[in-house]
């Protein structure tokens, strides 16, 4: 199990809004939607709502965990494996070895990490810097974002379900003193979880794709100009971290299926060195 590293609170108005947006639709789903279609102390209603909570609880537990794990750190200690390195020691920046080095840390980079210009530090394994939790998805907590995305994705298209359903069942039932105010609660929330739930899928979809790759979106990128470099040059150009689509879900989730969606359960190791193709099957080797 790795550790995670705390970080200390820091106001943030993007944090604050998700944290108000994800009240707002947890408060009209349960006490709107759920009520207006099943009634709220129905069975049927009381089970969706028990169902909702803890996915919400979720969202929130992942989301908050996200903001607070500091994504990974390059150890004061940190020196590049010298041995396992085929160029000389002042060659600055290697794109697939150990001897990178950061010019404005002032400190070796392990394989992966990145320097980021918000943080102002290197991160290790750095994925991509979010403004909406105020951290960079990094080593330590890209399975915790992984797993709060794949929550968010569940609970808005949930909670648009149930507004639709409430919609439908809106003429089977007496229309009460609050018809005129429920409505407006519908449309504010239509209006929020259509773009919402759309964003989150795509979200999603994108890093189910750089999980089964073993990728981060920066070596997504990098990825892109590599493999036109090499096609220009007549070479072959392969993600070294590619160990295969099990191999990779493991990697980055956990080797049981069971933990990959308990944020807990996290099997990460250091941080700093990583499993390459190369590593496997030698001869293989990533960039030819
Ligand atoms: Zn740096
Ligand atoms: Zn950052």
């Amino acid at each position: 199990m790795a550790e995670r590293t705390k970080r200390r609170w820091k106001f943030s108005l993007p944090v604050s809004i998700v944290f108000l947006t994800i009240a707002y639709i947890y408060l009209s789903t349960v006490f709107v939607f759920i009520d207006k279609w099943f009634g709220l102390s129905s069975s049927p209603g009381i089970m969706n709502a028990i169902v909702f909570s803890a996915l919400a609880i979720m969202c929130v537990f992942n989301y908050a965990t996200a903001i607070l794990t500091d994504p990974g750190r390059v150890p004061s200690a940190y020196m590049p494996d010298i041995e396992d390195a085929e160029s000389p020691i002042h060659e600055i920046k290697r794109k697939d070895g150990d001897l990178r080095y950061c010019q404005k840390c002032s400190r070796y980079k392990p394989p992966r990490t990145h320097h980021c210009r918000v943080c102002k530090r290197c991160v290790l394994r750095m994925d991509h810097h979010c403004i909406w939790i105020n951290n960079c998805v990094g080593h330590a907590n890209y399975k915790v974002f992984f797993v709060f995305v794949m929550y968010a994705v569940i609970t808005t298209v949930y909670s648009l379900v149930l507004l639709v359903g409430s919609l439908t069942n809106d003429g089977s039932k007496e229309e009460d003193q609050n018809g005129g105010s429920y409505r407006t609660y519908h449309v504010i929330s239509g209006m929020l979880l259509v773009p919402l739930s759309i964003t989150l899928a795509v979200l999603f979809g994108w890093h189910i794709y750089l999980v089964l790759h073993n990728k981060t979106t920066i070596e997504y990128h990098e990825g892109v100009r590599a493999l036109w470099l090499a096609e220009k040059g007549g070479n072959i150009y392969k993600h070294p971290y590619d160990l295969g689509p099990y191999e990779n879900l493991t990697t980055v989730l956990g080797p049981n299926i069971l933990c990959w969606v308990w944020p807990a359960a996290n099997h990460i190791g250091s941080g700093l060195r990583f499993q390459t193709a190369h590593d496997i099957a030698p001869g293989t080797s990533a960039s030819k």
